[in-house]
This record gives structure tokens, C-alpha cells and sequence, in this order.
């Protein structure tokens, strides 16, 4: 059992075989739990990293104010590590997300701020506001997650050779959803060094202009997504460190399928960038059907992260979407 402060035990997530899918398939399906991390998502690991790059280069000091744009992740990330090191936080989000992230920020004792969510060209996004506010003082740091490449560090160092560890160095495919990218970047680079037959496959939402532009190019996107915390709409500094070998895009419905399937029959409550990373794997296991092949995934965070929004059928209804069984 692991001992020690709240940044001491980030990561060193466990790898759950998920049974239901595995069995369906006669492939092998892993998800890593990344949920459990001490601020329940993947993104402790990107918080853990850009504070300690920062730490090292003298950029922060007790007393500063950590800065961030983000989904809320990275936020909630930032704050446990900042609370214990003596740092305060200056978070904005847009303000859709789910109520559930605005408060445990809230419970955390940061400064929030919510802006309208637009797009990236308009200079009130959320994320040109942050770079805004931590200019307006020299007591601030901007975590800047998107191009600061301590994010894709992190998973290089981290994330991929644990995967590796558990998997027993047997990895046929990776499969991840994309938000600054620094998860694919890290997992995808060290995973390569390895063995460079492993298949990196992106994920994206609908209303993301990935898909599109790993298939042809051009960042373009139609439609949109319940998603949180990934889907984007520019190449950031983090996912340009990716190696992608192919990419496919998956509707919130499959996603949703899969969501209450692993609830239902594997016990396993996880978000919806996780489920989409999930349906995306179970995909990628039909193409090779029986196969044996072991396929990692990413479980990014809980579901009860968004229990506001996916465990209410008012909302669900609003968007369309119906609790109803793989296909
Ligand atoms: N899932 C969730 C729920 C997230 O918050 C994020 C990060 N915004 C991701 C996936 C994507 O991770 P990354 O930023 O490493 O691409």
C-alpha cells in the first residue's frame, strides 16, 4: 500500500480487464483507472507535472496563484496539489460543464470564473482569458496545459511505462480521446519506443476537428458533443508529440450505450470521455474478433462526475439520447 502526501500518490493507477467486453469479443480489453487518482481524473497527472516542471525552473513560489483555463479537470488537479504546497488557484471554465466539477472547485478554495462558452478565435474563450488574468500580476503562474509540453511529459514518463509494466510489455493496440493531447503524446511515444507494431488509435467526439484531420488533413468538424474534457479544434503543442496511426469518430449514443453497459454488467462507473475510449476499443476488438488482442484504454474519470447530466432522463432527453443496449 502506497503511503504519502496527495502528489505522492498520483498515479500507479491499477489496469482493469473488463470482463463483459473481453468475453464478447475474444479480444482484451484493459481500461487504466485513472479515475482513481486523488482528484479523481487523469489529469491529476498533467497538474502533478506542470506544477513540478514549474517548481524546478523557479517559476513558482508559496504564496503564488496557479492560473488555468480548462474543462475542470485539470482545475480540480491543480488545487489538491496547490493545497498542499501552499499555492492558491485562479480557475476559469466555460459554463456548461457539469455542476459536479464547479464544486468540488468550489469545495476546494479556488478562485473561479466562468466565461460563455465560444469559439477558440474569440478572445473571451476561456482559455485566452486565463493567459489574460495570469499576466495581471507577478505572483501569478499560467499552467497553460495545451502548450505547456510538461502535460505530455507526465504520460511519457508515467502513464506509458506503467502501462507497459502491467501489460507485460503484450500491448496490441492504445486507444485514447484527445483534450490537450497530452495523454496520447506521452502513452503514444513510449509505447512506439517499444514496440512500434502497438496501433495508436484517436478517438474523437463529434463537434472535434481531429478525426478529420488525421484522415485528411484539415481540422474540420460537424456536429456536437455531451462530452467533457475532450474535442478540439487546433493542433496544440501537446498533440503534436502524438503518433496516431489512425482515427475514428463515435457518437454520443454508442457512448452512452457503453457508459451504462459497464455500469450494468462489469460494475464499472466511469465517465463519458471514458466510455467513449471504451466503445471506441470494443470497436477496434470486433474488427479483430477473437483475435486475443490486448487493447488498452484509457478510464479518464468517474461517472459521478456528471451524474447532474448523465444519470438524469430530463437531460438526456433534451439531447436526444436513450439508455439502450450495445450494438
Ligand atoms: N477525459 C477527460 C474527462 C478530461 O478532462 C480530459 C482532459 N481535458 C481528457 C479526457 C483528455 O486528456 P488529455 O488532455 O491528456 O488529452
Amino acid at each position: 500500500m502506497r503511503t504519502g502526501y496527495i502528489s505522492e500518490i498520483v498515479g500507479q493507477t491499477p489496469l482493469i480487464k473488463i470482463k463483459s467486453l473481453s468475453e464478447m469479443t475474444g479480444c482484451e480489453i484493459f481500461g487504466k483507472a485513472e479515475l482513481l487518482n486523488p482528484g479523481g481524473s487523469v489529469k491529476d497527472r498533467a497538474a502533478l507535472g506542470i506544477i513540478n516542471e514549474a517548481e524546478e525552473q523557479g517559476l513558482l513560489k508559496i504564496g503564488d496563484t496557479i492560473v488555468e483555463g480548462t474543462a475542470g479537470n485539470t482545475g480540480i488537479g491543480l488545487a489538491t496539489i496547490a493545497a498542499q504546497r501552499g499555492y492558491r488557484c485562479l480557475i476559469v471554465m466555460p459554463n456548461n460543464q457539469a455542476q459536479e466539477k464547479y464544486d468540488a472547485l468550489n469545495a476546494l478554495g479556488v478562485d473561479l470564473l466562468t466565461v460563455p462558452p465560444c469559439p477558440f478565435s474569440n478572445e473571451n474563450h476561456f482559455y485566452h482569458t486565463a493567459k489574460r488574468l495570469a499576466t495581471e500580476g507577478n505572483d501569478r503562474f499560467w499552467a497553460n496545459q495545451f502548450e505547456n509540453t510538461a502535460n505530455f511529459r507526465i504520460h511519457y514518463k508515467t502513464t506509458g511505462p506503467e502501462l507497459w509494466e502491467q501489460a507485460e510489455g503484450k500491448i496490441d493496440a492504445f486507444i485514447s480521446a484527445v483534450g490537450t493531447g497530452g495523454t496520447i503524446a506521452g502513452v503514444s511515444r513510449f509505447l512506439k519506443e517499444k514496440n512500434s507494431l502497438i496501433k495508436v488509435r484517436m478517438v474523437d467526439p463529434f463537434g472535434s476537428g481531429l478525426y478529420s484531420y488525421i484522415k485528411t488533413g484539415q481540422i474540420a468538424a460537424t456536429g456536437s458533443s455531451i462530452t467533457e474534457g475532450i474535442g478540439i479544434m487546433r493542433l496544440t503543442a501537446n498533440f503534436k508529440e502524438a503518433i496516431v496511426d489512425e482515427a475514428v469518430q463515435v457518437s454520443d449514443q454508442d457512448m452512452l450505450s457503453m457508459l451504462y453497459h459497464l455500469a450494468e454488467k462489469d460494475g464499472l462507473l466511469v465517465g463519458t470521455s471514458a466510455a467513449l475510449n471504451v466503445f471506441a476499443s470494443y470497436q477496434y476488438a470486433i474488427e479483430h474478433k477473437n483475435s486475443g488482442k490486448r487493447i488498452l484504454t484509457i478510464l479518464c474519470d468517474s461517472g459521478l462526475r456528471y451524474q447532474s447530466k448523465i444519470f438524469n432522463p430530463e437531460f438526456l432527453k433534451e439531447k436526444g439520447l436513450t439508455r439502450k443496449p450495445l450494438t
